[in-house]
């Protein structure tokens, strides 16, 4: 029986989720866990180390990390104040838009620099965005995130997107996807050009949209991607940042490509793709829904080699990326990606009387010890009802234990799909049930550690 199935028949709930965020539903789960495999796997294979920053931080980090006048910290930054909101309205503290911007603080404040370089990481969680709702757009989603900082070599980057590609592969949606892919150019070719486009608009500003407007004096590079008709017009006829990448910025770049061809990946030069963050520098990258294009993009990265310093450490390199977990299950549903899952049920265990019912206690939690999946009616309920819910549950085997089998030291053993039962000893039900299934097919698991045993010092 699935959640979606219950709805029709509840009440109008008092309590609903805040605009914005969602329920993780068991439904959902098998997917989120089959993303994450992929991503811990491939994150293993290739040296990455978990880390969670937490979930809030000051919100300067973010500010002056990802740009005061990104649409990420002027609109969508979810403030949260560290005292009674009554104490401090302004809030102090930020919850996490994104993991780039935690992970580089942690990095300075850990002294990574110290370790063998390039240190890298991966994270998993919830980001939160004050955003409009919509399909695809949510207050609270889930990103995994990889990032590799302390080295610069157009390898790593490659490398990077390989391991990404990867991670598509393996969860079967990188057929449905581009990977669009720009150089940015430096800081300072940013800022050349910035004046450029500033200089090109003077005398037009007035056939701008009010946004874009605004955005001319505040963050003009987001006129490039602005979705506005107007704009997309002037910008046709604007300086191309193309022409303003240096040497360095350019080779770079041919470099990063012939790196992806001998890769395999495929890729779409895209000078268009700037990225709404402040902090990225030279590569830049996003993975679009072939069929919609930017609207959807499942996940983006790029370069910050400014980013480290500009929050207090010595100048860093570092390369990253983020993926939106709730887009790439949609993708997964869309492409009839059954994600496997272990909640089956195979036994449930069905009792009448006190004294069966202690006995069932007993034989529920054996099962469970061997990795047999077992469910008990344990209530009063007759021995039809329960059948019925053990029909619901979906489960392999009933176990059905009466007064008269409690004398006989015997256990009725039903297969629920052929509809056929006998009654056996009660002494060797356990091994039955697990001939049944096969061995292979039980849920056991060992906690290995290396404990090497004490030592003298
Ligand atoms: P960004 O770095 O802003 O491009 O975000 C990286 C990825 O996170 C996006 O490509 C989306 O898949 C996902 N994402 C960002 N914001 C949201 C949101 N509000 N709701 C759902 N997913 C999001």
């Amino acid at each position: 029986m699935t959640t979606g199935t219950l709805i029709s028949r509840m009440a109008e709930p008092q309590f609903r989720t805040p605009k914005g965020t969602h329920d993780v539903l068991p439904e959902e789960q098998r997917y989120m866990t089959y993303i994450k495999k992929a991503v811990r796997h491939r994150a293993r294979q290739a040296g990455y180390k978990r880390i969670d920053p937490p979930i809030f931080e000051y919100r300067s980090i973010f500010e002056r990390g990802i740009g005061e006048h990104t649409d990420i910290v002027e609109k969508e930054l979810f403030a949260v104040s560290g005292k009674s909101a009554e104490a401090d309205k302004a809030g102090t503290f930020a919850l996490r838009p994104e993991f780039t911007a935690g992970i580089c603080r942690a990095y300075i404040e850990h002294g990574m620099q110290q370790l063998p370089q390039p240190v890298e990481f991966f994270a998993i969680g919830p980001c939160f965005r004050h955003d409009r709702p919509q399909k695809g757009r949510y207050r609270q989603f889930h990103q995994f995130d990889l990032e590799v900082i302390g080295l610069k070599d157009p390898s790593l980057d490659a490398q990077l997107i390989h391991v990404i590609t990867n991670i598509f592969a393996d969860i079967r949606i990188l057929d449905r996807l581009t990977l669009q892919i720009n150089n940015i150019g430096t800081a300072e070719n940013r800022k050349a050009y910035v004046q450029a486009i500033k200089d090109f608009f003077v005398g037009k500003e007035r056939q701008l949209p009010e946004l874009d407007r605004s955005r001319l004096e505040t963050n003009p590079l987001r006129l490039l991607d602005s979705k506005e008709e107007d704009t997309q017009i002037l910008v046709k006829n604007a300086p191309k940042l193309e022409q303003f990448l240096d040497e360095e910025s350019r080779q770079f770049h041919a470099t990063l490509l012939e790196y992806l061809d001998a890769l395999g990946v495929s890729y779409v030069p895209n000078p268009g793709l700037v990225r709404g963050l402040d902090y990225y520098t030279q590569t830049v990258f996003e993975f679009w829904d072939s069929n919609t294009g930017a609207q959807n993009a499942v996940g983006g990265g790029g370069r910050y080699d400014g980013l480290i310093e500009l929050l207090g450490g010595k100048p860093t390199p570092g390369v990253g990326f983020a993926g939106g977990m709730e887009r790439i299950m949609w993708h997964m549903k869309e492409a009839g990606v059954q994600a496997p899952h272990k909640d089956q049920m195979d036994v449930f265990v069905a009792q009448l009387g006190p004294e069966a019912k202690k006995t069932c206690l007993r034989l529920i939690a054996d099962l469970r010890e061997k990795g047999v999946h077992s469910v008990g009616a344990l209530g009063e309920a007759s021995l039809k009802s329960q059948m019925r819910l053990a029909d619901k549950f979906e489960a392999k085997f009933a176990l059905l234990l009466g007064k008269m089998e409690v004398k006989r030291e015997t256990i009725i053993l039903r297969d629920m799909k052929a509809g056929k039962q006998q009654e056996v000893p009660f002494a060797g039900i356990i091994e039955k049930v697990i001939e049944l299934l096969g061995e292979k097919n039980l849920d056991t698991y060992t906690l290995r550690d290396q404990f090497v045993g004490p030592t003298d010092d």
